[in-house]
């Protein structure tokens, strides 16, 4: 019987600082959760946390990847009146951070707007940092150049089932791998949870981890957009509270038909509604995870969620929680 539910280790997580690359506070947060309960745990040169279950002898190897780094915007430079000019780290929907409180990661907090004499739509090279500084010098002083900031952690219930955070993706999926390795049994399967590093850049993490682990199955635990919010488009069959989603392909894989139908017959077994997966715009880190050595085959079971790369993601926990009882069953799983 399953000893915490996937929200107790969710919520924690939510407010812990890392960026595409300064990952290492998640996993510490993580390793200090998992270790006494793993039969291994490490990291490795890109800061990617490999924490392992073992399983029985001629079982498969199945790396299970989410990843620990959120978006951000990475200090470039102050101007004279000491404002923070900035990039983005990892895809930034410019029109929506404007407003939106940000953090650094020594605690600097700023609010993000953009310039009012431009015309059009404002890009990323029109948007500033407002850290309360009223020189360059002053502003440098407390943000270095380099220094990434990400939105500022605030987590709002929505009704009795929804929750609302900035750091939804991926640490949603963070929390079913951390619940999976705390609550599984030693089944037939090993089971490699990897909390991977730079996802948001590019899925750099997992790349390098599967090709040194090299596993027998790759599946990613990672958000999904949705298709039931009042003009959204591309339209997409994904609904909040309508359960977990089994990804077929979005823009970075075409999901192995062994995974796909293995994630169907789990949300059978497990008894919770599921829904099928296309997305049309982004990728998981099982694209990557695919690629490895001579191929793997690999799939990934999503979080529907509301305003992805947003301040404001929006999961129903509902869904999350059969998420955790879906991948239970996964990773039990026969696959001879
Ligand atoms: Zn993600």
């Amino acid at each position: 019987m399953p000893t915490c539910t996937v929200r107790d280790v969710l919520i924690p997580l939510l407010s812990v600082y890392g960026p595409a690359g300064q990952e290492q506070a998640v996993a510490r947060h993580l390793s200090d959760l998992l270790r006494p309960h793993a039969d291994e745990t490490r990291t490795d040169a890109l800061g990617n946390l490999i924490t392992i279950r073992r399983g029985k002898p001629g079982g498969k190897r199945i790396l299970i990847s989410a990843h620990m780094d959120h978006i951000g915007f990475i200090a470039i430079d102050a101007d004279k009146q000491g404002f923070v000019r900035v990039a983005n780290a990892g895809y930034i929907f410019v029109p929506h951070s404007q407003g939106q409180h940000v953090m650094f990661g020594n605690g600097v907090r700023g609010v993000v707007y953009a310039e009012q004499d431009i015309t059009g739509n404002p890009e990323m090279q029109h948007l500033f940092v407002d850290i309360g500084a009223q020189s360059r010098d002053e502003a440098l002083a407390k943000v270095a150049i380099g220094d990434v900031a990400v939105y500022a952690p605030l987590v709002s219930a929505l009704g009795e089932h929804r929750l609302a955070a900035p750091a939804m993706d991926d640490r949603a999926g963070c929390a079913l791998g951390a619940w999976l390795l705390l609550n599984a049994p030693q089944g037939p399967n090993e089971l490699v949870v990897l909390f991977s590093a730079q996802e948001e850049v590019g899925g750099r993490g997992a790349k390098v981890a599967a090709f040194a682990l090299e596993p027998d199955i790759g599946l990613a635990l990672d958000v999904t957009d949705t298709g039931d919010t009042p003009g959204v488009k591309p339209k997409m069959a994904v609904e909040l509270g309508k359960g977990p989603a089994i990804k077929v392909r979005d823009s970075n894989l075409i999901a192995s038909p062994l995974v796909r139908d293995a994630l169907v017959a789990a949300a059978k077994e497990a008894g919770v509604p599921y829904q099928m997966e296309v997305l049309t715009i982004g990728g998981t880190d099982a694209g990557l995870i695919q690629l490895a050595r001579g191929g793997v085959p690999s799939g990934a079971l999503s979080i529907p969620t509301r305003y992805i790369h947003s301040a404001a993601e929006t999961i129903d926990m509902r869904d999350l929680e059969q998420c955790g009882a879906l991948l239970a069953a996964f990773a039990a799983r026969s696959f001879d």
